[in-house]
């Protein structure tokens, strides 16, 4: 079973990825934990091109497909693998983040976009994907008031946000969409649920 955890940064899910894991392995399910951009030793490199300030500012395009590079050069070595071996994978973001980022958040044509993660991925689809949904002046991290320049920032993630719940809306069962802002546990409750559902 594939499961990933989708969002804006800050809304917590590399918390509820751990939850689910955690809980996963309690009930003796073999969990493969990971995550995108990086958990590779390629995509470490890459992670480092894409969010090191040193990089400066990287063409759009390019940027797309060196997340594209990190997520087919994942999937082939942790996430396939994992799921050949029946693992339940809990991926901290995916796809959708690609989309929702280089595709609604910047200049590029989503259709495009959408075009290179599918063919990044061979168009491998997350059994489920939860995604934790916050206003992005919420987020852990966020900046109370923006200057002109963040406020440009938040402009892009609004547009990512909206995205996001877009997605979620054009396949309701695929998707378990929750309010961020909810306590810890709720939020993990709800997706201990929905994962027990698929399993069954
Ligand atoms: O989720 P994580 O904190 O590892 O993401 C690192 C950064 O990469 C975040 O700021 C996120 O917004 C950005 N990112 C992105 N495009 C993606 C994936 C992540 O801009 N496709």
């Amino acid at each position: 079973l594939f499961v990933v955890f989708e969002g804006g940064d800050g809304v917590g899910k590399s918390t509820q990825t751990k939850l689910l894991a955690e809980w996963a392995t309690g009930q003796g399910l073999d969990v493969r934990v990971t995550f995108e951009p990086g958990d590779t030793a390629a995509g470490q490199l890459i992670r480092r091109i894409v969010l090191d300030p040193a990089t400066g500012e990287l063409d759009p395009r390019a940027e797309a497909l060196l997340y594209a590079a990190d997520k087919a050069h994942h999937l082939y070595e942790v996430v396939r693998p994992a799921l050949a071996r029946g693992e339940l994978v809990i991926c901290d973001r995916y796809v959708d983040s690609m989309l929702a980022y280089q595709g609604a958040g910047r200049v590029l044509d989503l259709d495009e976009v959408a075009g290179i993660a599918r063919w990044a991925t061979d168009g491998l689809v997350p059994d489920l994907t939860v995604l934790l949904d916050l206003e992005p002046e919420h987020a852990v991290g966020a900046i109370a008031e923006p200057d002109r320049l963040e406020q440009a920032g938040a402009d892009f993630h609004q547009r990512a946000r909206r995205f996001f719940l877009d997605l979620a809306a054009s396949d309701p069962s695929r998707y378990l969409v929750l309010p961020a802002r909810d306590p810890i546990e709720r939020i993990a409750e709800q997706v201990r649920h929905r994962v027990q559902q698929e399993l069954s």
